[in-house]
């Protein structure tokens, strides 16, 4: 190593404000750092690690997997475990979406919801078809790739790059604790963000729109940001009237992260594309899939011209497969399902508790994914400013507490409130949610004392 360069950067990832120490190692929801602590991941690394850490199951699945074959290239060649993981995909998928395009994480599931979309309006109406755009929500997150960050309403996220995304139409987010119209009720937000669609549709022309792409449970942008049934019935119907095709990205949200199989679910809505990832696989090794319905794959691979212009090296990759069809497997016989639900609810009722701490302005989620957004002043809803790092401080509170939560995307653009996402795996039980809750309580606590000066 030359004299000149220091050891500790060569990661590319961290820098001078890094608060969290190296891991050595991860077993159920804790992680054990290298300073002697045991730590709660109330996060589950970006709501992935579903079904915990140092699964000794999967860990041999994964040894005879790689034994057996890690790769071939799905241009010409399928392995047992790829249909059979395609197989379980579509019986957990909701109505008839029965065909899955495996990829390797998020940004590449909603990059290729968007093409697939895009080219089946190619199939179905001739090359000459203006369906290309995709309209999507400000405050949302689609993922960090040019066509997914075009589809992403972060503003934060998309600074850099603004000249080089394409120029898809946003509308608004169903955010009810800071939505634009003054409603009273979630319902009434949802109601307005719905309509909303149907404005731009009429604005942009039905005839350039080919899909229309939502989260159904916000991750990362406003984490637990979520609309009433209301919206999903509207949008399927609006998305039908103008022949626009419905992705829901569910890649933090599905494979029982909201405590059921897709939070699209809660909605009784069937979507035409489901873009997913993160517990698919639980972690254990990088994992995606877009699901489309038998509208879509028909009119591409069987009436159409049967190749779909899209692949990524490592997409049907047989351990991946191998390992999501396992993580799946031990969801369904651990009842993993029903410990969100049954954890989620408890989880929630316990954080509507923490309004009585000053700097709590709003707590919403479903499931077990969940967020807290920070105020200033709750009556007014007046934010901190970046420069006061709440969400920093926080943090560092947690940690101390051993707790590990996620840092959401309110403070990075510095238009709302510092907020932070809490989903720890779908396997938690009652002690451990209450361990964390105590936890956060206390970091909380300390946070109001370091940014409000008040001891809470
Ligand atoms: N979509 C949503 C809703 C996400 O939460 C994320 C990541 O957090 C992505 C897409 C991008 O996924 P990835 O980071 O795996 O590319």
């Amino acid at each position: 190593m030359s004299a000149n360069k220091a050891p500790k950067n060569h990661v590319f990832y961290r820098n001078q404000n890094w608060h969290y120490p190296k891991i050595e190692k991860g077993e159920g929801v804790y992680l054990f750092g290298e300073d002697g602590k045991r730590y709660l991941d109330a996060c589950s690394g970006s709501a992935v690690a579903n079904i915990g850490h140092g699964n000794k199951e999967i860990a041999e699945f994964a040894k005879q997997q790689i034994e057996r074959i890690a790769f071939t290239h799905l241009s010409r060649w399928t392995v047992d475990v790829i249909e059979e993981c395609a197989s379980k995909v579509s019986e957990w998928a909701p109505g008839d979406l029965n065909h899955v395009y495996f990829v390797s994480g998020g940004s590449e599931a909603t990059e290729t919801a968007m093409k697939m979309a895009r080219q089946y309006f190619i199939e179905r109406d001739g090359k000459k078809s203006s369906k290309w755009k995709i309209i999507s929500k400000w405050d949302s997150y689609h993922g960090n790739t040019l066509g997914a960050l075009s589809m992403t309403g972060h503003p934060g996220r998309r600074k850099f790059y603004d000249p080089m995304l394409a120029n898809f139409p946003k509308i608004p987010q169903f955010y009810h604790y800071r939505n634009p119209w003054g409603c009273k009720t979630l319902e009434e937000t949802s109601i307005k963000a719905a309509k909303a669609l149907e404005e731009e549709i009429l604005k942009q022309g039905a005839d350039n729109i080919a899909a229309f792409i939502t989260e159904p449970v916000v991750g990362s942008a406003i984490p637990g940001v979520h609309p009433d049934k209301i919206y999903f019935q509207m949008v399927r119907e609006i998305c039908n009237k103008y022949d626009i095709l419905l992705i829901v990205d569910e890649v933090m949200a599905g494979f029982g992260r909201t405590g059921e199989k897709f939070a699209v679910d809660h909605f009784d809505t069937v979507p035409d594309i489901i873009a997913c990832a993160k517990g698919m696989s639980a972690g254990y090794t990088p994992m995606g899939a877009t699901v489309c319905n038998d509208e879509i794959f028909e009119t591409i691979m069987v009436k159409g011209s049967g190749n779909f212009v899209h692949g990524h090296t490592y997409a049907s990759n047989p351990l991946s497969c191998g390992i999501s069809l396992k993580v799946l497997e031990i969801i369904e016989r651990e009842n993993y399902l029903e410990n969100a639900k049954a954890q989620g609810a408890y989880f929630m009722e316990k954080l509507e508790e923490l309004y009585k701490y000053p700097i709590i302005g709003d707590v919403r989620g479903k499931g077990l994914m969940a967020g807290l957004e920070f105020v200033k002043d709750q009556s007014t809803k007046e934010p901190f400013e970046v420069s006061e790092n709440v969400k920093g401080k926080f943090t560092v509170n947690c940690l101390a507490e051993g707790i590990v939560p996620y840092p959401g995307g309110g403070s990075a653009d510095g238009v709302r409130g510092d907020d932070t996402l809490l989903a720890p795996p779908i396997n938690i039980t009652r002690e451990e949610v209450d361990e964390l809750l105590v936890g956060l309580e206390k970091a909380i606590a300390k946070t109001c004392d370091d940014v409000l000066g008040v001891k809470a």
